[in-house]
């Protein structure tokens, strides 16, 4: 899947750009291969940022030059991210917004973190993304928004447990974008996700895999009776416990 080194990350940009990039307004969806997987290049520093741009800079296809912008946009969120990092080292160990340090969040019990870990939680868009992760190393951006909030929203589970998971799996596993992004999902971060949006992953796969393409090519036994019938968490108790534990802790928001 990787070509590791400088020459495999200048073929992967140069597919990109003819192929992909075209297609790129349909970044959200995890079926189809619709973005770069430039990442881990990017990572361990085999391509740069500039080298990304300036490329882009050059002529495209013309069914590409609509998603340029969007495209530039997200390479501008990663160096969001290392200025982040840059200006708060501890960004993967403390929470960015110290308020944050009094949210009740807890370690799962052992079962059920090893079930988020692998792929068994019977919620079909967060186990289909978790055996992605295992099995490749990568994961589909939505879906890792996904598979955090339900750690951390439905699983009431501290973001560090799940960043920590992250970076063990990822193969583009990053000090600035995987705590940055842990911390976004999470509400403690810089420019946070508001903690009160909790994704509900049903929804989600409607709407971004509504034919079961991603779903069903990493849970194939999904609809017979060897998936799981109920989650492991109550959907809807899980989601009121988390937003009651966020209110609780605006109201005692000590006073200036
Ligand atoms: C919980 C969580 C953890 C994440 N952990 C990592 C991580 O460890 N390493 C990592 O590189 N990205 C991480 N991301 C951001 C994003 O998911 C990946 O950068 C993206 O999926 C990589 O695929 P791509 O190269 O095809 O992305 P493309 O959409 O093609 O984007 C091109 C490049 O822009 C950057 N980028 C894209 N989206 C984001 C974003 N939301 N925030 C910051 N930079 C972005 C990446 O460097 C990416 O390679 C995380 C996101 C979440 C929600």
């Amino acid at each position: 899947m990787w070509e590791p080194g400088e020459q495999g990350a200048a073929n992967r940009l140069s597919d990109f750009v003819s192929n992909v990039l075209k297609n790129y307004h349909r970044r959200d969806e995890p079926g189809p291969v619709t973005t770069s997987r430039l990442s881990p290049h990017l990572r361990f520093g085999e391509i740069s940022p500039h080298t990304i741009w300036h490329a882009l800079e050059r002529t495209l296809p013309s069914d590409a030059q609509k998603n340029k912008a969007k495209f530039l946009s997200e390479i501008g969120w990663r160096e969001f991210s290392y200025n982040i990092l840059f200006h708060f080292p501890e960004l993967a160990s403390k929470n960015f917004r110290p308020e944050f340090d009094r949210f009740p969040w807890g370690e799962p019990e052992p079962g059920a973190l090893r079930a988020w870990q692998k792929g068994r939680t019977g919620v079909p868009l967060v186990d289909a993304g978790m055996r992605e992760l295992w099995r490749t190393g990568y994961m589909h951006n939505r879906v890792r928004m996904v598979t955090a909030s339900f750690l951390i929203k439905n699983m009431l589970t501290d973001w560090r447990i799940g960043e920590a998971w992250f970076w063990d799996t990822l193969v583009d596993a990053d000090e600035a974008n995987n705590p940055a992004s842990w911390q976004w999902v999470a509400g403690s971060g810089a420019d946070a996700a508001p903690y009160f949006r909790v994704f509900n992953p049903m929804l989600q796969a409607e709407k971004f895999d509504p034919q079961q393409e991603y779903i069903s090519r990493w849970v194939p036994e999904i609809g017979t009776t060897d998936y799981p019938g109920e989650p492991i968490v109550d959907m809807k108790a899980s989601r009121d416990k988390a937003l009651a534990a966020f209110s609780e802790l605006k109201a005692s928001r000590p006073t200036e």
